[in-house]
C-alpha cells in the first residue's frame, strides 16, 4: 500500500470512531448514572435521534463532517442547532488514526496510541461539560496501558507500574492538602486516575513534563476565558481533565519522536 492509501484509510476509520466518541460523550454521563437523564438511550441503542425534535437522524447525515457540512449545522428536521463539538470531535478522532499512524508507523503501537487519543477526547469533552471523569472510561485506560508496557510499547513495564502509583498518589495528595487550605474540592478523585493513566502509559518520568504542560494550558484557557470577558471566581469549578488530557496527548507524540526532554525509556 502506498502511503496515501493508509493515511486515508486511517483518517476515515479515526473519522467513524469520533463519531462514535461523540455517542460515548453524549450518552456516557447518562449510562453511568453521573448526570440525571433517562431518555438518552445506552451507548448502543437507540440509533443517533435529534435530541430536541426526537427525529431519527438518517444515515447520510451521520457521515462523520459531510452530515454536519450538508445540514449546515442544523437539525432537518427541526433546525435546532447542531453543536459544533460533534464536527470537531469527529476531527480529532480522525487526526489522532493519521498522527498514531505517522508517528509510530503502520503497526499495533499505532492502533494502541491511536486508542489512547480516543480515549482522551471522550474524556476531556465528558468534562468539560459534566465536570466528571468516569471510572468506566479511566479505570480501562490504565489497565490497557499497563498491558501496553508488559511488552515495553511505551515505556518499562516498572516504569509504567510506578507511574501509575506515583500518578494516583499525587494528585490525591494534592486534593487532600487543598481540600484542607481552602475547604474545596481542588483535584478530583477522577483526575488522579486520569493522571494514574497517563503515568500507566508513559511512565513516571512522564509525570512532571505532564502535569506542568497541563497546569500552563489550564492557566492559558482560564486567562483567555478571562480576556473574552467570563468571570471566573476562585471558587468556579474548572475541569481540569481537558488540560490532562492534551498534556498527556503531546507527552505521547513527545514519546514517539523520542525528544530529549521527554527521553524517558
Ligand atoms: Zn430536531
Amino acid at each position: 500500500m502506498t502511503d496515501w492509501v493508509i493515511f486515508a484509510t486511517c483518517l476515515l476509520a479515526g473519522l467513524l470512531i469520533g463519531s462514535f466518541l461523540n455517542v460515548v460523550i453524549h450518552r456516557g454521563p447518562a449510562q453511568w448514572k453521573l448526570v440525571d437523564s433517562s431518555d438518552r438511550g445506552t451507548l448502543v441503542s437507540p440509533r443517533s435521534y435529534c435530541p430536541d425534535c426526537k427525529a431519527p437522524i438518517s444515515s447520510i447525515h451521520l457521515i462523520p463532517l459531510l452530515g454536519f457540512a450538508v445540514l449546515r449545522g442544523k437539525c432537518a428536521t427541526c433546525a435546532s442547532r447542531i453543536p459544533i463539538r460533534y464536527p470537531l470531535v469527529e476531527l480529532m478522532g480522525g487526526l489522532a488514526g493519521i498522527i498514531a499512524v505517522a508517528i509510530f508507523g503502520f503497526s499495533t503501537t499505532a492502533l494502541l496510541a491511536a486508542l489512547f487519543f480516543w480515549f482522551l477526547i471522550a474524556l476531556s469533552f465528558i468534562d468539560f461539560e459534566t465536570g466528571y471523569l468516569p471510572d468506566a472510561l479511566t479505570i480501562p485506560l490504565i489497565i490497557l496501558g499497563l498491558a501496553a508496557n508488559v511488552i515495553d510499547l511505551f515505556t518499562s513495564f516498572p516504569n509504567a507500574l510506578i507511574g501509575a502509583a506515583v500518578g494516583y498518589l499525587v494528585f490525591r495528595l494534592i486534593g487532600a492538602a487543598f481540600h484542607r487550605l481552602r475547604g474545596l474540592e481542588g483535584l478530583g478523585q477522577g483526575d488522579a486516575k486520569l493522571l494514574a493513566a497517563l503515568g500507566a502509559w508513559l511512565g513516571w518520568l512522564a509525570l512532571a513534563p505532564i502535569v506542568f504542560t497541563a497546569a500552563i494550558l489550564a492557566l492559558g484557557a482560564v486567562g483567555a476565558l478571562r480576556l473574552s470577558g467570563k468571570k471566573i471566581a476562585g471558587d468556579t469549578p474548572i475541569p481540569f481533565g481537558p488540560a490532562l488530557g492534551a498534556a498527556g496527548a503531546l507527552a505521547m507524540v513527545a514519546n514517539g519522536l523520542d525528544l530529549p526532554a521527554y527521553y524517558w525509556r
